[in-house]
């Protein structure tokens, strides 16, 4: 598919933001890339093309019905100003995964990649230069059919845009305190747990809300069925140092599988570390709490990376992690993962691809 290129004029251009301050997803870059899709048609119009507002029906089903799926991935500045992307192809396969759990048209992930690098390659000025910043890049499909009645829609949007971005979390690498919550649940068994769909993320709101009130940063997720089972932190993957064991969660259908998951999955066991993927209780985690066996926990997911855990709280239990210090693997995994998304060292596993 032929992907058009309309560059928006000079006076449209926006002044770039501050670098010290550039927050999470609070700006936005001058160009987007769009793709339509009808029943019949298939994708079409593809599109490099000036930022702009969309027009939707008020009818569009995905305000109704919620057929919206999304991803998360960055762009990062190395030295000589080359630009990088991590693993991009395996957000697109995910996000085809998404489509295809929530009835909405699978796309050809070349063509998506080509228009990323159409994009990236207009909006280079928007990666940060510091260290830790970068481009986020958030591909968005919805479903753009006016009609009310829950179906499959005919017609969809598929788009992607930047965001400039700084650290994730505004203490930066520092680890976060997490609430346990055995009150609310993020996904079920046969549910959409494992996809990246809008409605996932509406419905956890509470929960944080909540923890935050608290003074905690995000929320542990417990198993729906027998509220003991580790899922995940907020919106990463969740790791813990057990003894001489790395454990994380499988990837059981209410978990989303991440990529960075994966990665540190990848980069443990390349280091001889014994990584296991077993479900775990919490009660397990609060017993090695107690008997001194828990030497850390950490969350992995695109925008933080790693984020080291410093203490949890289960129904008013405290269970603190490693002095509420950042742990020795977090930190090396965090440095590896960092350097080889800045091309500075080598990419045995093939994850980087240049601009
Ligand atoms: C996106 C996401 C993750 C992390 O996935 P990455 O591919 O590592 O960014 C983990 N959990 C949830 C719920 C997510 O939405």
């Amino acid at each position: 598919m032929e992907i058009r290129q309309e560059k928006a004029s000079e006076n449209e251009l926006q002044s770039k933001p501050d670098e010290s301050a550039l927050g999470f997803g609070k700006y936005l870059s001058d160009h987007m890339f769009v793709m339509k899709y009808d029943e019949g048609l298939g994708w079409h119009d593809a599109v490099v093309e000036k930022y702009q507002d969309f027009s939707l029906d008020p009818a569009a089903m995905a305000l109704h019905y919620g057929q919206a799926i999304f991803e998360g991935l960055k762009a990062y500045r190395g030295k000589n100003d080359q630009i990088y992307l991590f693993r991009p192809q395996a957000n697109f396969e995910r996000m085809n995964v998404s489509a295809a759990r929530m009835c909405m048209p699978e796309f050809p992930v070349d063509t998506v990649c080509e228009g990323l690098k159409k994009l990236l390659e207009l909006e280079k000025g928007w990666v940060p230069r510091a260290k830790g910043a970068t481009l986020y890049i958030r591909p968005t499909m919805i479903a753009t059919e006016a009609g009310l009645g829950v179906r499959p829609a005919k017609q969809y949007l598929f788009f992607i845009i930047l965001s400039p971005v700084g650290a994730y979390y505004p203490e930066g690498f520092d680890p976060v305190k997490i609430f346990v919550t055995d009150k609310y649940v993020r996904a079920v068994p046969g549910g959409v747990g494992h996809v990246k769909t809008a409605g996932n993320y509406a419905a956890s709101i509470m929960a944080a809300v909540e923890a935050q009130e608290q003074g905690y940063t995000q929320v542990l997720w417990l198993d729906a069925v027998e509220r003991k089972y580790i899922e995940e932190v907020g919106t990463m993957n969740i790791f813990f140092v057990i003894g001489d064991e790395v454990i994380t969660p499988p990837l059981s259908g209410s978990i989303l599988p991440g990529i960075t998951r994966d990665s540190v999955i990848q980069l443990a066991r390349d280091w001889g570390i014994t990584v296991q993927e077993k479900r775990l209780t919490i009660d397990d985690v609060l017993a090695a709490g107690e008997n001194g066996t828990l030497k850390e926990i950490f969350g992995t997911g695109t925008a933080a990376v790693i984020s080291p855990v410093g203490e949890l709280n289960y129904k008013g239990t405290i269970c603190p992690v490693n002095n509420g210090k950042t742990g020795e693997l977090a930190q090396r995994l965090f440095d590896e993962l960092q350097d080889i998304q800045y091309g500075e060292k080598p990419d045995p596993h093939n994850w980087v691809v240049q601009l």
